[in-house]
C-alpha cells in the first residue's frame, strides 16, 4: 500500500502559554494602543522594540502592522517617490513588488539563479537604472551579500532588504537584515515568529527610522520609543512626513516578546526538520536540491527542489501524485497565479520584459513550507513520497528528456 501523509501544511504551533497570559494582561489592562500607557509603564511594544534591535544590534527598531507595511516605509524613508525605478527580484512574493507600486514606484525585475538568489550578472547590468534595491531573500535563500553590497555601494544603490524568511538567517556571521540600510521582516502567522499580522523595520540610520516613525503615525509621541533616535533628528522631519498609520499594538507585541526569546530553538527545529527532507531527496534522479553555502546560516522554514527542463506535464503529475498522498507541492511554473505562488510576469501593474533564464528556473521550481508542528517523522515520509512520486514520473519520461 502507498504510505500517505495526514498531516496538514497549514497548520502553525499554538502560541506559547506565557504569551498567551501576556496577552491577557494586556487585554485586562484595556490598554492595547502602543501609546497608551499608564504612568511610568513603558508598554510591550516599545519593549519589543527594543529587545529585537538588541538581538540584532541594531542602533534603532521601529514595529508595524504588517511586513508589506515595513517594505513601504521603507521606500518613503529613502525618498523614493512616484515615478521611481526601484530593483527587486523577479522571484518573490506580491508583496515586495505590491510594496513598490503602493509608494507608486516602479519595480525593475532582477533574475534568478539555480541557487535561487538573485542574479548579481543580471543586477550589475541593470545597477545604473535606480538608486534602490529591495532585495527579497526569498524563500530564505541568501545571496552573496558580500558582492552584492559591493555592486549596490559601487552605484549608490540603498539597500532595504525584505527578511521575511530570513529571521534569524544570518550571512557570514552577520544577521539578515544587517547588510542594507533597512531590514524589514514579517511576524504574520506563516514566517517565523507570529503575531498574525505584524513586522519590523530595522537601521542604523537617525533619519531613516525618524522618519518611519512619524509616517507609521506617532502623533508627536515619538518620546515614547525605547528604540528610537534622539529627538533632535525629529525637528525638520516633523513637519514633513505624513502619516500613514500603520502601528503595532500591545497585544501583538505581548505575543511576540516571549516568541522572540525562543527564536533560536525554533529555527534550530526548523532545521533539524529541513535537513531531513533534504537527505530524504538526496540524489533523487531527475531532482535536483538546492545548494546551500558555507557562508549562508539558513533557517529552513521550507525546503524547495528543482525539476530543472521537465515538461509542464511532468511536473504537473507529480504536483498531482504527491496531492493525493497528502502532500502538498507549489509551483512557480503555473502560468496562473495559484495560491502564494506567483511571479513577476503575473504582477501586470509592473511591466517586465522576458526573462528566459529567470523562467527556465521557475518552470521547474517546486516549493513546500515545512510547519514545526510535523514531527521528525512526519519529514522522513514526506521525503519519502516526494521521492517516489518524482521518481515514478521520471522513469516514464522518454531517455532524451532526462
Ligand atoms: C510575507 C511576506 C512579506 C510581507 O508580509 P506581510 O504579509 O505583509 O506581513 C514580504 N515578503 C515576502 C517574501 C513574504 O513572503
Amino acid at each position: 500500500m502507498k504510505e500517505q501523509f495526514e498531516g496538514s501544511f497549514t497548520q502553525q504551533e499554538a502560541i506559547p502559554e506565557d504569551a498567551i497570559d501576556a496577552a491577557v494582561e494586556v487585554m485586562r489592562s484595556g490598554r492595547l494602543h502602543r501609546y497608551n500607557v499608564a504612568d511610568g509603564q513603558v508598554g510591550d511594544v516599545a519593549r519589543l522594540e527594543q529587545e529585537f534591535a538588541a538581538l540584532l544590534g541594531a542602533n534603532y527598531c521601529l514595529s508595524v502592522a504588517s511586513g508589506g507595511y515595513a517594505l513601504a516605509t521603507a521606500l518613503r524613508a529613502l525618498g523614493v517617490e512616484p515615478g521611481h525605478k526601484v530593483l527587486t527580484n523577479a522571484f518573490t512574493l506580491a508583496p515586495v513588488p505590491g510594496s513598490i507600486a503602493a509608494v507608486g514606484a516602479v519595480p525593475l525585475f532582477v533574475g534568478v539563479t539555480e541557487g535561487l538568489v538573485i542574479d548579481l550578472e543580471d543586477l550589475a547590468e541593470k545597477a545604473d537604472q535606480a538608486d534602490v534595491l529591495m532585495l527579497s531573500h526569498m524563500r530564505g535563500h541568501i545571496c552573496d551579500m558580500d558582492a552584492l553590497m559591493q555592486i549596490c555601494d559601487q552605484n549608490d544603490i540603498k539597500v532595504i532588504e525584505d527578511c521575511a524568511h530570513t529571521m534569524g538567517a544570518k550571512w557570514r556571521n552577520t544577521w539578515s537584515g544587517r547588510y542594507g540600510a533597512i531590514g524589514c521582516y514579517s511576524t504574520q502567522t506563516y514566517k517565523h515568529i507570529n503575531s498574525g499580522e505584524g513586522g519590523f523595520l530595522v537601521t542604523d540610520d537617525a533619519q531613516v527610522i525618524a522618519r518611519a516613525i512619524v509616517l507609521s503615525g506617532s502623533y508627536m509621541l515619538h518620546d515614547r520609543h525605547l528604540a528610537g533616535p534622539d529627538p533632535s533628528e525629529f525637528k525638520k522631519i516633523f513637519y514633513e512626513t505624513p502619516n500613514i498609520s500603520g502601528r503595532m499594538d500591545h497585544l501583538r507585541a505581548s505575543i511576540l516578546r516571549p516568541q522572540l526569546r525562543s527564536l533560536n530553538a525554533q529555527c534550530e527545529a526548523w532545521n533539524v526538520r529541513y535537513r531531513i527532507v533534504e537527505d530524504g531527496l538526496q540524489d533523487t534522479p531527475g531532482l535536483r536540491l538546492i545548494e546551500r553555502p558555507p557562508e549562508e546560516a539558513y533557517v529552513g522554514s521550507s525546503i524547495q527542489v528543482l525539476l530543472l527542463d521537465w515538461s509542464q506535464q511532468a511536473v504537473r503529475d507529480v504536483i498531482a501524485g504527491c496531492a493525493e498522498r497528502g502532500v502538498e507541492l507549489k509551483w512557480f511554473g503555473s502560468k496562473e497565479p495559484v495560491g502564494f505562488t506567483s511571479r513577476y510576469d503575473s504582477w501586470i501593474y509592473a511591466p517586465s520584459s522576458a526573462m528566459p533564464k529567470s523562467d527556465r528556473i521557475l518552470a521547474g521550481l517546486l516549493d513546500m513550507r515545512i510547519p514545526l508542528t510535523f514531527s521528525l517523522e512526519d519529514c522522513a515520509l514526506i521525503a519519502r513520497i516526494i521521492r517516489m512520486e518524482v521518481n515514478g514520473v521520471y522513469q516514464s519520461m522518454p531517455a532524451v528528456a532526462q
